[in-house]
């Protein structure tokens, strides 16, 4: 069936972003309940929202007949106060996927190029190509990006550059040497994304850019976090960008006027609050990498070494390997969508998730679908 009128070439080309199950999908389609089930599947914080995000919704919810202020201007004074920018400096994101859609937006058209590396972040190349611009693939370096050939592959024509770092869904981490390289090289007429979606979980070991915004040098750099990881507050949708005031208010011009909701404002602004949480967040987390990392190189399974709140492992058939557990009521992430067929990504959950998801691992690659 075609429409009886056209819709936007660029459309075609477009990818359909293959997120992770909800439990509810695969409780529904197994007939089992839905608290029997766990999900490894997208990088959420195991131990839930920050309880003092959970507080401030519920103290918020009689107000959510009113509109929610469009500028966010309370959680935009405390990003920027702990961030040391203005609040000019930063874009709010329902998301920070909507941002990455703003950047799109901003740069992109027909003839434009977008570099990024092999193995990276679905959304790059979806955006890239719902705005008809070209992508301009790097190959991997030990399934990291290769920061010195995605500098070479710039053209005239190159209009962004996308590197998360740590990158999702490999977990690696660039260099801190070749990170600082590639700030500096990037050309001018090339956007640089810097996506740290996991940055939080590095603690000390992380490099901060964020001085170099402070002073209106570095035109050409966006960074963008967001309170989907570390904070728990997937469900939201809150991610922001961190850019020269000129992008900033040229991103504002395609924002929605109430992207993010009362909700949404209200947790993120309590969330930064807690500090607690994040810190047993990311000390959970380093236990839990250590603890299936021992697990796999015990198994013999080949790990990529992971700087994030996640684990590629190799287990042969990925899709299979993916169904097999789903089965056990254990959600992770078949690969194949990003060219890791015989790879799964196990997000970290809690202690008892990580050993019932290993349990259940083993059970799968012992016995594989067909012989029991
Ligand atoms: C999870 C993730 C995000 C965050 O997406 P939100 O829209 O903020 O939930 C962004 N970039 C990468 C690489 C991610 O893995």
């Amino acid at each position: 069936m075609t429409l009886p009128f056209p819709i936007n070439p660029a459309l075609q080309n477009v990818p359909v972003y293959q997120p992770g199950r909800p439990i509810e999908d695969v409780a529904r389609e197994l007939g089992l309940p839905a608290a029997g089930i766990i999900k490894l599947a997208s990088n959420e914080n195991p131990f839930g929202p920050s309880p003092l995000a959970l507080t401030a919704m519920q103290q918020a919810l009689s107000g959510v007949h009113l509109y929610p202020d469009g500028n966010a201007f309370y959680l935009k004074q405390k990003l920027a106060a702990k961030l040391g920018v203005e609040p000019g400096n930063l874009i709010l994101g329902n998301g920070s996927n909507e941002i990455i859609e703003f950047v799109g937006h901003a740069l992109l058209g027909p003839g434009a190029d977008v570099v990024v590396s092999q193995y990276c972040f679905a959304v790059y190349p979806i955006v890239t190509r719902m705005f008809g611009a070209n992508l301009i693939t790097v190959p991997a370096k030990s399934y990291g990006h290769d920061l010195r050939g995605m500098l070479n592959a710039i053209t005239p024509q190159t209009r962004i550059l996308f590197v998360a770092n740590p990158n999702n869904p490999t977990g690696t981490l660039a260099e801190r040497n070749a990170l600082v390289e590639l700030v500096n090289e990037v050309p001018p007429h090339v956007l640089l994304v810097l996506d740290e979606a996991y940055i939080e979980f590095l603690g000390n070991d992380a490099v901060d850019l964020v001085p170099l915004l402070r002073f209106g040098h570095h035109r050409n750099l966006l960074l963008m976090r967001t309170f989907s990881k570390i904070y728990g507050l997937a469900g939201l949708r809150v991610g922001y960008g961190i850019a020269d005031a000129e992008l900033v208010a040229a991103f504002e011009k395609i924002r929605q006027p109430f992207n993010l909701n009362l909700l949404a404002q209200t947790a993120a602004l309590a969330a930064l609050d807690d500090e607690a949480h994040v810190r047993k967040t990311r000390e959970h987390n380093r236990a839990g990498l250590e603890f299936f990392t021992q697990a796999f190189r015990e198994l013999k399974l080949e790990l990529v070494p992971s700087h994030a709140n996640f684990l590629l492992v190799r287990v042969g058939d990925g899709a299979k390997v993916f169904a097999g557990l789903q089965k056990l009521g254990v959600i992770t992430r078949p690969m194949a969508g990003y060219q890791l067929p015989e790879w799964i990504r196990i997000s970290i959950g809690t202690r008892a998730e990580n050993e019932r998801c290993l349990a259940a691992l083993k059970m799968v690659l012992d016995f594989p679908a067909g012989k029991n």
